[in-house]
Parts: C-alpha cells; sequence; structure tokens
C-alpha cells in the first residue's frame, strides 16, 4: 500500500466534510485530510482552499527565504524560448522550441522536450 500524505493546510481540519470526520463512534474528530495523492501545491495540499489558506500565513515567509523579486524581470529573445509541440500533415507529433520574442523555431527531439534540464534559454 502506498503511503498516505497529509494535506498541509493549516486548517484543513477545520473543514466540516464527512470524509474529514473520523474515529471510533463516540468519539469522532475532524481530521487532516490524508490521501495517496494530492493534486493542488506541487502535491502538498487536498484543495485550492486547503493551499490558499497555507498561503496566506506562510507566502511572506517562505518568499523572503528563498528570494524577494525587487525588480521586475523581463522575457528579451535570450530566455523566451518555450518547449511546444505540433502535428505535422502525416498527423505526426513533432516538438520545437519556439522563441516568443522572435518566433524562430528549432526541433527539438522527443527525449529534449521531455528532459526539464535541457534549455535553449539562458542560465540565471
Ligand atoms: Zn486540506
Amino acid at each position: 500500500m502506498s503511503e498516505l500524505k497529509l494535506c498541509q493546510g493549516p486548517k484543513c481540519h477545520q473543514y466540516h466534510t464527512k470524509d474529514r470526520l473520523k474515529g471510533p463512534k463516540d468519539n469522532k474528530t475532524y481530521q487532516t485530510r490524508r490521501r495517496s495523492s494530492l493534486y493542488y501545491g506541487s502535491g502538498n495540499f487536498c484543495s485550492m482552499n486547503c493551499y490558499n489558506d497555507w498561503a496566506e500565513i506562510f507566502s511572506d515567509r517562505a518568499i523572503d527565504h528563498f528570494g524577494r523579486l525587487t525588480e521586475p524581470k523581463h522575457l528579451n529573445e535570450n530566455n523566451a524560448w518555450q518547449k511546444t509541440y505540433d502535428w505535422d500533415s502525416n498527423q505526426d507529433m513533432f516538438y520545437v522550441y519556439r522563441n516568443g520574442i522572435t518566433n524562430e523555431q528549432r526541433p527539438l527531439t522527443k527525449q529534449q522536450y521531455d528532459d526539464t534540464n535541457y534549455t535553449l534559454n539562458e542560465r540565471g
């Protein structure tokens, strides 16, 4: 059996739903949801409500910890490459890198498309 994950929402147990009500018949309590898969916030939250509850409390601290933007980022031809795919006239799928500024297209292999580390964008 796969391991169950707990929703990280700080108020998850405060939402009165039947599935959160657990325990022996005479001592039921509303409990944080436990699931094999959670679908929000990179698999950490059971719902957008719980995700938003977490963000309301912890966003400032998380952003300060990982680095707050202090000036706007700029999209230019050096970082505007996006992986995409299309179908040719034979209905075969093909992969390309498309530059969102210059509209230049470069062919990609499926392996390059799937490789999350592969990029034509400048790092940084
Ligand atoms: Zn939750």
